[in-house]
């Protein structure tokens, strides 16, 4: 099954335009790989947070439901960490506009993405699922309503914050999906939907270990849909993987879109939306 061959990041890039352009229901799948191009630090492999610093503890969903009112005091008494500060002074990086632009195209029907730091959102992608929550989002624990953080104040005096809806009592907590959480089963069936529909799935820096979003192109490709990979290194997946991009993103998919317009451009393709 798989199959992939020696190219070099050109063939492939054309390559992987060529399906790109052909392929009716594309579904990408995210990852950090594309955050730490906007200079976000990565958890996970060399130099990572918890690589350096050892993983955090893997019960915080539980602590904050032992005493959200406790949770939420810490969160606005104590200054943001590292990462915290990173992730408010990222800005989208050329990938992720240039996904954007897959999607206006009409080709990118789709995006899964793990990351939390809302970077493509602001880069206008619109059909967007955050599997692991948006830290820039607040989130109701029972009814699952989301706003953004700076549309719903939290007043220290009364925390935990309360859901405001009149038919709800739920009590509030950062969208981020924490440790010891489960991800909001609307969001995975909505993952679960787009997956069954792909007929072209894409990887982008993301070394698929954290399960259910690495089970996703697993899936795709057990069921002979073809994978690209736009990764600078090997993963789990290059295995699976029909083309591969090794390349950072930021590079890759600018490159890609713009050889995709290329070729709906010369077939006279009016998928484009207005
Ligand atoms: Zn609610």
């Amino acid at each position: 099954m798989p199959r992939m061959r020696e190219a070099t990041n050109d063939e492939a890039i054309e390559d992987a335009a060529a399906l790109l352009a052909r392929s009716r229901h594309v579904v990408a799948l995210a990852g950090a790989g594309m955050s730490k191009e906007s200079g976000i630090p990565t958890f996970r492999g060399e130099g990572g947070l918890w690589t350096t610093n050892g993983e955090p503890p893997m019960n915080q969903y539980q602590t904050f439901a032992a005493d959200p009112k406790r949770w939420w005091q810490r969160r606005l008494e104590e200054p943001a960490g590292a990462f915290g500060q990173a992730l408010d002074a990222a800005q989208p990086n050329a990938g992720h506009y240039a996904l954007a632009e897959l999607e206006q195209l009409g080709v990118l029907a789709h995006l899964i993405s793990q990351n939390v730091d809302d970077l493509h959102r602001r880069a206008r992608q619109r059909s967007l699922t955050e599997i692991h929550g948006n830290r820039h989002w607040m989130r109701c624990m029972m009814c699952g309503r989301r706003w953004p953080r700076l549309e719903f104040p939290v007043d220290p005096e009364d925390l935990p914050p309360h859901c405001p809806h009149e038919d709800c009592i739920g009590i509030v907590k950062s969208d981020t999906v924490m440790f010891g959480e489960m991800i909001p089963p609307t969001t995975l069936r909505r993952c679960s939907e787009e997956v069954w529909k792909t007929d072209c799935f894409m990887t982008i820096g993301t070394s698929a270990v954290v399960y259910p979003a690495a089970q996703y192109p697993a899936d795709a490709a057990a069921r002979g849909i073809p994978l690209i990979e736009v990764n600078p290194e090997q993963t789990a997946l290059t295995d699976l993987a029909t083309i591969v991009v090794r390349l950072p993103s930021g590079e890759a998919l600018p490159r890609i879109v713009q050889a995709v317009r290329r070729r709906l451009e010369s077939a006279g393709d009016g998928r484009e939306r207005a």
